[in-house]
């Protein structure tokens, strides 16, 4: 069997649920269970709703919650076609509007939002677009069983980014998919989402529709994951940054991590791991172009694998200079500056130290002020807000000092603050304001990545 993965942007209207359809329909053969993700942009909706209902603001709400109810309205009916089985849609469609119209009342009365109760919202995108999905399957002639995915994706209970309990999903996998799976049906399970033990809502951070893919692959054993989007693969940039970015045909797990990490939001940081370890394929594949081929993501580079792989990058991220007022750094120094950062939840991009200071680049977040107070008056602290990281990915970076040689040069152009090499042998980054990062990508794109390069 095979998992079949699509992202928001695969399901965002109805013209492109009934593509996902004949999509799985052609590949009925190679029995695939399918993970969808909240139709494209709900999930950010709801948090949107979600912080309108804590302040209190129904200006705000209002429309949010319309605009919520209009799209999966408009999906539903123009992805079902038959009229018993859109009446019976919509009647489960008012059932869970009721519902969350409800839980986002409470939180306005409340006037504060628990992890555990954002959780349980903001997994009404992927409740709501995977009933929709089923029913768009079924009268498309795929076999389709929707299953509740907090039934099967079991997790410990940090809500917000809640970590996979495979052993127990494995469990669940055998009890509930499997037989499905086994008699011919296809089952369609909302990503990103899961439950505790004692049934809780978790949910596994964003883009976690990509986890949710991986962990099921997995736990079923599965000859291949299939992650489709919207472009044609992963890519050489972000094709939405870099009008010439190519596709890249085959990436080696470690590649694509970095880059998954650096940004490029194609493929979720944590698909690849368990899928690597248990050698079970991932292609990243396009849902408005499914007759392309792809890219593979490999164990191992391929020996023609080019020197480079891709420039990736990523907003949202400041540096912090923590400076020693005794002009020197005691031992203990950088424990207590980092484990200052850690209990806020922050956790550093990269870290340069020197004599007297430590430079982290850590998440933009209010939490920053915050962990700096923690650290006491005998040290100076700068924030440099709203800078970038780009990043170089490529195999070729580790043993060939001449590329090396020519990324940093490169590098060197878009003027950083900072450099971060060594810490990753397939990666070079560098940290610098944000302004300018779409032509520092479009830049560094042109010197490596387009003809005459390499
Ligand atoms: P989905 O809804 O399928 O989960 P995402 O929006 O999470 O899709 O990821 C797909 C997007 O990732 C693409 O539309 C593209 O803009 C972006 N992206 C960023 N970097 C890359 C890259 N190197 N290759 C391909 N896509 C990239
Ligand atoms: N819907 C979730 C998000 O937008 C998960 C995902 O799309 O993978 O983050
Ligand atoms: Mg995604």
């Amino acid at each position: 069997m095979i998992v079949m993965k699509f992202g928001g942007t695969s399901v965002a209207e109805a013209e492109r649920i009934v593509r996902v359809a004949d999509i799985v329909r052609d590949r009925l053969d190679r029995k695939p269970v399918v993970v969808v993700s909240a139709l494209g942009g709900v999930t950010d909706l709801l948090v949107r709703a979600i912080e309108a209902s804590r302040v209190g603001d129904r200006e705000r709400l209002e429309p949010t919650l319309a605009d919520l109810e209009r799209r999966h309205r408009w999906a539903a009916s123009g992805a079902v076609e038959r009229n018993d089985v859109r009446h019976d849609l919509n009647l489960a469609l008012d059932a869970v509007f009721e519902d969350l119209r409800q839980l986002l009342r409470s939180i306005r009365i409340l006037g504060e939002v628990t992890p555990r109760a954002a959780d349980t919202l903001l997994a009404f995108g992927e409740r709501l677009s995977s009933r929709i999905v089923a029913a768009a399957f079924a009268e498309r002639g795929v076999p389709a069983a929707k299953l509740d995915a907090r039934e099967v994706m079991l997790t410990d209970d940090s809500h917000g980014a809640a970590e996979p309990d495979l052993p127990g999903i494995r469990a669940r996998c055998d009890e509930l998919l499997r037989p499905l799976v086994e008699a011919g049906r296809v089952p369609v399970l909302g990503g990103f989402i899961g439950s505790t033990q004692s049934g809780e809502t978790t949910t596994l951070g964003r883009g976690g529709g990509d986890t949710s893919a991986a962990v099921f692959g997995c736990a079923m054993g599965a000859e291949e994951i299939q992650i489709w989007t919207d472009v044609d693969g992963l890519m050489t940039a972000d094709p939405k940054l870099v009008g010439e970015a190519r596709l890249l045909r085959r990436v080696s797990f470690a590649e694509a991590a970095e880059l998954a990490f650096y940004g490029a939001k194609v493929l979720h940081p944590a698909t690849i791991a368990p899928a690597v370890q248990q050698q079970i394929p991932v292609w990243v594949l396009n849902s408005m172009q499914p007759d392309q081929t792809g890219t593979e993501i490999l164990g191992e580079p391929a020996c023609d694998a080019p020197k480079l792989a891709a420039v990736a990058s990523r907003r949202g991220v400041c540096t912090v200079r923590v400076a020693s007022k005794r002009m020197r750094i005691d031992p203990g120094f950088l424990p207590r500056v980092l484990d200052a950062f850690d209990r806020r939840g922050l956790v550093p991009d990269f870290v340069v130290s020197s004599e007297v200071a430590v430079t982290l680049v850590l998440p933009e977040r209010d939490q920053i002020e915050q962990a700096a107070r923690d650290l006491g008056g005998d040290v100076e602290v700068h924030v440099g807000r709203e800078r970038a990281i780009l990043c170089i990915v490529g195999a070729g970076l580790a043993a060939d000092t001449e590329v090396r040689g020519r990324v940093l040069s490169a590098l060197a152009k878009v003027e950083p603050e900072l450099v971060g090499l060594g810490g990753s042998a397939s990666s070079v980054g560098a940290v610098f304001p944000a302004a300018g990062l779409e032509s520092a990508v479009r830049r560094l794109h042109r010197e490596f990545f387009e003809e005459a390069a390499e």
